[in-house]
């Protein structure tokens, strides 16, 4: 190679980083507990199919084993396996030496990479199950709060997130709404009660997303739904489709329209995806793959 041709590729590749920058500034996540794939071909939720004619989805998404909350969560914000993490389930704490720390004592997750790479973004978390705090590490976190008796008050995860949203403007989000999978402990997987579950949860997601707009950050906005895992009868955590299989929809600034996503895809895919997005690099333990749904 001449010595030219050495300057050239140099200069095309800092052309190539400098071009590639974030894609939106703000993703907001909106996971609905024990959504299961199973529910979408007789379920009602008006406002989440109209809004997958506008991004990209997939009905195919794969849980981490076990099928368990804390271990799902927990994947999608930290990018790593759960041989790696030694988080397997609703514990607390890893049930197994974790091969990785940060100095926060937890997994590195897209709150910590982002707050690293830029402390004056603003993080959040608002959840109605109180657990989903362990796997976040809220000493990144400018802000967070657990609904208290969200049963009795299913609406305060809207009004609370929304309030969020539109005082602070965060650069990344996490909403966790746990009815769905609340319903599918109490009356199982196909049950009537789950199925009239959804469409209240549907116009939760839609005011929301309608909070967003009021923000005035819509269109600078990625928004991702999905879940954690789906149920087999009242319960989950076993290898059934029921439990393993859950949707996944992406929409916003510069995502695919209509896009039915082809490619597999794996809980801890979403912290690759959340990364891109925000242009920020993934640390060396995480092994999530960034979901093609970019323009
Ligand atoms: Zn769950």
């Amino acid at each position: 190679m001449t010595a030219l041709a050495a300057l050239m590729m140099l200069a095309s590749c800092g052309r190539e980083t400098a071009s590639e920058g974030p894609l939106a500034s703000h993703v907001i996540v909106i996971g609905l507990d024990g959504w299961g794939s199973w529910c979408m071909e007789k379920g009602e939720y008006p406002f989440i199919k109209e809004t997958m004619q506008e991004g990209a989805w997939t009905l195919d998404k794969r849980t981490m084993r076990p099928s368990i909350s804390g271990a799902n969560w927990a994947a999608m914000m930290n990018g790593t396996p759960v041989e790696f993490s030694g988080i397997t389930g609703n514990e607390d704490h890893p049930t197994f030496t974790p091969i990785l720390l940060t100095e926060h004592g937890n997994q590195p997750t897209f709150f910590h990479v982002l707050k690293k790479e830029r402390p004056e973004a603003r993080t959040g978390v608002v959840c109605e199950w109180g657990d989903f705090l362990n796997y976040a590490d809220t000493l990144c976190l400018d802000y967070y709060k657990r609904i208290e008796d969200p049963e009795g008050h299913p609406d305060a995860i809207v009004t609370e997130s929304v309030k969020f949203i539109q005082e602070q403007k965060p650069e990344l989000c996490f909403i966790h709404i746990d009815a769905l999978d609340h319903m599918g402990h109490s009356y199982g997987q196909g049950s009537a009660e789950y199925y009239a579950e959804l469409p209240l949860v549907d116009d939760r997601v839609r005011r929301i997303v309608e909070g967003i707009k009021d923000a005035g950050i819509y269109d600078d906005s990625i928004i991702i739904l999905t879940s954690d895992h789906g149920h087999y009868q009242t319960g989950h955590g076993g290898d059934t489709d029921l439990e393993i299989t859950t949707p996944l929809l992406v929409w916003g600034k510069g995502v695919k329209k209509n896009h039915p996503i082809k490619e597999t895809v794996i809980q801890m895919d979403l912290a690759a995806t959340v990364a891109r997005i925000l242009n920020l690099p993934q640390p060396q333990s995480w092994r999530g793959k960034v979901i093609e749904v970019f323009e």
